[in-house]
């Protein structure tokens, strides 16, 4: 008798379900968690179109690593207020959603080649908590966070997704929090995108749309304007994740694609059977 291998404990665990879509969430400004704004707007609109998930595993752009893949294992996840100088309001804001240790644990043994490791610290940041907010209002669908390994090249995120798959027809919803243009140096109150922005966001949804995800992980080719794109990679990665669990059989929809301030892209998308 083998040890029990981590999908098959998954399948013991979890209902079997219509493959789950894959999300991608441009989050943008901690404000839109407080405001009826179109993103808000459209996060909630996203909500009651979506299956209802048994869990929600996020990967947020907020929780970085270097060397390891970190999951969060706790029972009840603390939400994490990680940013400064906005209103009270927004630090008082709670979601009490239940983590999902079991699943957690599973997702720890389903990457164990990619260096996870259990963690009882994080919760559930901003990046997780600003949007879930919106999708389930409730906050009756347990959540955890997966971290992002900076050590790794663009590659290794898509992989990432690659391997987290299986988990779509468990019933998980595999959101990924991040931006597709995130340059905080290059902010503008008219809110009109520079060039760099714009040729980078329509580039990267061409490239999506015909599923070219090496042209995506291809940090070479995209040469200076990846760097102006995004300073540090860290909104960029988990939009490569989400690209990774997707496959042939899934349609891609488009949701927000508009700039926030003109240097960050709000550009969101679904895979979905
Ligand atoms: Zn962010």
């Amino acid at each position: 008798m083998g040890v029990a291998q981590p999908l098959q404990s998954l399948r013991d665990r979890l209902t079997a379900s219509d493959r789950m879509p894959v999300v991608f969430l441009g989050h943008g400004n901690p404000m839109n968690a407080l405001e009826d704004t179109v993103y808000s707007r459209s996060w909630s609109d996203l909500g009651q179109t979506l299956p209802r998930p048994q869990a929600i595993l996020v990967v947020s752009a907020h929780w970085m690593t270097r060397g390891t893949t970190l999951v969060d294992v706790s029972a009840l996840p603390r939400i994490i207020h990680d940013f400064r100088g906005f209103p009270q309001e927004l630090f008082d804001q709670q979601y009490p959603a239940q983590g999902s240790p079991k699943l957690a644990r599973d997702v720890v043994a389903l990457l164990s080649s990619h260096h996870a490791e259990e963690d009882e610290t994080w919760g559930l940041d901003h990046g997780a908590w600003t949007v879930l907010k919106f999708l389930y209002p409730e906050a009756d669908v347990p959540a955890f966070q997966l971290s992002i390994d900076m050590s790794q090249d663009f590659d290794w995120h898509l992989e990432v997704g690659r391997t987290l798959s299986d988990l779509r027809d468990r019933g998980v919803l595999i959101l990924g929090s991040g931006n597709i243009v995130h340059n905080l140096g290059a902010l503008s109150r008219s809110n009109t995108p520079p060039d760099f922005a714009l040729e980078f966001d329509t580039r990267f949804a061409e490239r999506l749309t015909e599923r070219d995800f090496a042209a995506l992980a291809d940090r070479k080719g995209m040469g200076s304007l990846l760097h102006k794109a995004h300073p540090s990679f860290d909104h960029y990665l988990p939009a490569l994740t989400i690209a990774g669990s997707s496959d042939d059989r899934d349609a891609l929809t488009f949701m927000t694609d508009s700039f926030d301030l003109g240097s960050i892209s709000m550009r969101s998308f679904v895979f979905h059977a």
